[in-house]
């Protein structure tokens, strides 16, 4: 068994943000994903080709003023650019990738990728965090995955069970699809909310992007309700159709389909609380479900359960 003072479950914008907090006060942290990459939903997917697709978030905002300086910081090392639509809104993206903005913030920490999380238990004074093939002992616990999915690593009956409960996420079924052509457009088609895509865009046209011609169509939580048990080849069949109908391009110039199945993509009744903690004050859960569907709200949850840990003890005022 291996003792590590806080163990944060999940490398997403949550616990990242959590375990660089914790760092800044000195405090020990270890990151454990079951992921191949680092980032959970802000992800990329390359193809054997080389085809690139952000196939989760695709971009996001920084209104908080310390979220708004790690973004600056990151921008500096030309991890982070805007993606512009001449509005002058922000429309932040990791570059060359969506997950390079998460790779640059998990660079000085303890991030353990590929290891999954099978349950935790409540020792004496102290957790044990359990692997698939190992123990880890620890004095706080971090859980940043959707909620849906935490009862099944604290226990059904835990009391935090029935809170999370009333948490509500939706699912949302993506379409990655490289075309040749040369195709290259800037193109984005946010809110087509009464669609079945409620979102249709270029990747290519984000800076720093190589491959061309790379389009990401995400479905609706209805559409993505009623197909997401079904076989990806259908219904990539049926997005591909789709999202030709909309950009007016011929199936048959497609090179390159795959569909990704997010069971968990979007927080539609989050909890209304950055966290959530046990009597304990020792283990602490929260993701962008305890606020709203964005990065930022993951920020913003991690940073304040850091905050909980490093004011442990400390006399409420
Ligand atoms: C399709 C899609 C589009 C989106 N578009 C936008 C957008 O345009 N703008 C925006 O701001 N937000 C968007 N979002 C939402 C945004 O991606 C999330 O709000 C944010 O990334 C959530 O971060 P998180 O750390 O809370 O959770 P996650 O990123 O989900 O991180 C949780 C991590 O926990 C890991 N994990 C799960 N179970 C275990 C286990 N048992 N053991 C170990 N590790 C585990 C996962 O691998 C994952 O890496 C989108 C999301 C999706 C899916």
């Amino acid at each position: 068994m291996t003792d590590i003072h806080t163990i944060i479950i999940g490398s997403g914008m949550t616990g990242l943000s959590c375990g660089l907090r914790l760092a800044e006060a000195g405090i020990k942290a270890t990151i454990f994903d079951k992921g191949r990459s680092i980032g959970g939903r802000m992800a990329t997917r390359v193809s054997p080709e080389g085809f690139e697709f952000d196939h989760g978030a695709q971009y996001f905002k920084a209104k908080d003023d310390d979220f708004q300086r790690v973004v600056e910081e990151v921008r500096c090392a030309d991890a982070v650019s805007n993606w512009g639509d001449g509005s002058g809104d922000q429309h932040l993206v990791g570059t060359p990738r969506m997950n390079s903005f998460p790779a640059k913030l998990g660079e000085g920490l303890s991030v353990r990728q590929g290891i999954n999380i099978t349950q935790i238990y409540r020792d004496e004074d102290s957790w044990s965090v359990h692997t698939d093939d190992d123990v880890f002992d620890a004095e706080n616990v971090v859980i940043t995955i959707p909620a849906p999915q935490i009862p099944a690593l604290i226990g059904m009956g835990h009391p935090l069970s029935e809170r999370l409960s009333a948490v509500k996420m939706t699912p949302c079924i993506t379409l990655m699809a490289a075309f040749s052509g040369g195709q290259s457009a800037d193109r984005r088609d946010i809110g087509l909310s009464d669609e079945d895509l409620v979102w249709i865009a270029n990747n290519s046209s984000k800076p720093g992007r190589t491959a061309s011609d790379c389009w990401v169509a995400q479905a609706s939580p209805l559409w993505s309700e009623a197909r997401i048990d079904l076989p990806v080849k259908e219904t990539g069949k049926e997005m591909l159709s789709m999202l030709c109908s909309k950009i007016g391009f011929d199936p048959l110039d497609v090179k390159y389909v795959e569909v990704h199945r997010w069971k968990y993509a979007n927080v539609s009744e989050p909890l209304g609380e950055p966290l959530l903690k046990d009597l304990t004050n020792s283990l602490f859960l929260g993701g962008d479900w305890c606020l709203a569907p964005r990065v930022e709200a993951a920020w913003l949850s991690g940073r304040a359960i850091a905050l909980a840990i490093i004011n442990k003890g400390c006399p409420e005022v």
